[in-house]
């Protein structure tokens, strides 16, 4: 499936949350969702007011969300539930835990990027290193141990600068040890759950792929 180019506030109004897709503009400008709570396009209200939605809906919009969250598209999405599916402990959680290892996601968490969409850009430009060595492959699965920082040459980017300045970095993330100076963190340990700041229903998808 192609990446979606199209505006991503859409995205937050069909999901009837905050998905923080727009970086710091989801905090500085006015959220079209508060303005607007109800999904986009011409039968937007209207569908709102309709029947209760049927349970395969409700796994469906679970699945959308989260996949919408962290820019993931349907097959590398599958992929990465197979592989959940084949680990000890709960399927859900080793779903998210596995879209929480992404370097995309490591790199926006450290507040090196305001966004995951912001840090894949990062990666793809080859600023972005992991134990001393480029990596520009944004799914990389950064493992427990290993070292992220951005290049030496890139440290003082305008992006990196405007992200940590506006200090939207959800709230400090246990697993990961960051020194913001030199532009350096660490993944201390794998997140479990609880640290994982989500509202989703990740049994839901689970559920969904399991029909
Ligand atoms: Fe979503 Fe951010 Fe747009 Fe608000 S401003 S609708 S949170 S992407």
């Amino acid at each position: 499936m192609a990446r979606y180019t199209g505006p991503v506030c859409k995205l937050c109004r069909r999901e009837g949350q905050k998905l923080f897709l727009k970086g710091t503009k989801c905090f500085t400008e006015k959220c079209p969702i508060e303005r607007r709570p109800y999904a986009p396009g011409q039968h937007g209200q209207a569908a709102a007011r309709k029947r209760k939605a049927s349970e395969y809906a409700h796994q469906l919009r679970e699945k959308q969300k989260v996949k919408r969250i962290y820019g993931v598209s349907e097959k590398p999405f599958r992929n990465l539930f197979e592989k959940a599916a084949h680990q000890t402990g709960i399927t859900g959680e080793n779903l998210l835990v596995a879209l929480e290892s992404r370097l995309d996601n490591i790199v926006y968490r450290m507040g090196f990027g305001s966004s995951r969409k912001e840090a894949r850009q990062l990666i793809r430009h080859r600023h972005v290193q992991v134990n001393g060595r480029t990596v520009d492959v944004p799914s990389f699965q950064v493992e427990p141990g290993d070292e992220v920082r951005i290049a030496a040459k890139s440290k003082d980017i305008l992006p990196v600068q405007a992200s940590l300045a506006a200090k939207t970095r959800p709230t400090t993330v246990g697993w990961l040890a960051v020194d913001e100076g030199t532009r350096t963190g660490r993944m201390v340990g794998r997140p479990t759950r609880a640290d994982i700041p989500l509202a989703v229903q990740e049994q839901l998808i689970v559920e969904l792929y399991s029909k």
